[in-house]
């Protein structure tokens, strides 16, 4: 245990809650977790080769199935954060319907999202798309839900889910990931607590996990986590937290 926190020390990771595991240290400490020779070499064709802090700590959290919410800097690698968890619960395409959403405040930022997630796809097959107005249809048209991981803005989704019948379905989904958490909460008309309470409460298998990121530990992020999220454990990268 002693280690364990020294090593978290030296990599700035500062961690909350009960029961939290261990970080990984390097990549090859999640074949301990049995995630798939497909996933570990799609990490080493995208150059992933170290894990940056954020990663060390969330990853194992997400593959044992916690709720987190994980606070760390812009540009500290949060996507795959949640990708590889993901990917790794997910496995292999399945008919039953969306099993994992990813709600990001803006489109650029979606397609980012759907572009890594594609990448460390490969080999394993999952369909996954992001909402777009152009696609929109189709995915709302899908009569199957041929499709296994969404990546969405929220107000396109919150659409989806306003047709009257509704265009989408989310009582299938597993995985509920809030990205940009202190956009998403953010104060007044540039936030979207309407539209991400809403499709909160369309996901509604009572298996299903949630997770929180965002760059900052804003107070609005906190609340929301503290009502929403179960056991939860928090991880915040840098700067520490008084
Ligand atoms: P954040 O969401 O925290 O702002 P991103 O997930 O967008 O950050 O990652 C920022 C950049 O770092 C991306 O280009 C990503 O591909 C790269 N990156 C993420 N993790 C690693 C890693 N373990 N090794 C090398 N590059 C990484
Ligand atoms: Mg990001």
């Amino acid at each position: 245990k002693e280690k364990i926190n020294i090593f978290r020390k030296q990599h700035r990771i500062t961690v909350h809650g009960a029961d939290i595991p261990d970080p990984i240290e390097s990549f090859s400490d999640l074949k301990r977790f049995k995630v798939s020779q497909t996933l570990l070499k799609n990490l080493q064709g995208n150059s992933y080769e170290e894990p940056t802090p954020i990663q060390m700590q969330a990853i194992p959290i997400l593959i044992q199935q916690r709720e987190l919410l994980a606070c760390a800097p812009t540009g500290s690698g949060k996507t795959l954060s949640f990708i590889l968890p993901l990917l790794h619960h997910l496995k292999e395409p399945k008919k039953f319907g969306l099993r994992a959403v990813v709600v990001s405040p803006t489109r650029e930022l979606a397609q980012q999202i759907h572009r890594e997630f594609v990448r460390m796809n490969e080999g394993l097959g999952l369909k996954i798309h992001v909402l777009t107005k152009a696609k929109a249809s189709t995915i709302a048209n899908s009569k199957t839900n041929h499709f296994d991981i969404l990546v969405a803005t929220p107000n396109r989704l919150v659409h989806l889910l306003q047709q009257d019948p509704p265009a989408l379905q989310l009582s299938s989904v597993e995985w509920l990931v809030l990205d940009e958490g202190d956009k998403l909460f953010e104060e007044g008309d540039a936030g979207f607590r309407d539209q991400v309470a809403a499709i909160f409460q369309a996901c509604d298998n009572p298996q299903i996990r949630h997770t929180l990121f965002s760059a900052t530990l804003a107070n609005n992020v906190e609340e929301w986590s503290k009502l929403h999220l179960d056991n939860v454990i928090r991880i915040n990268i840098g700067a520490r937290n008084a």
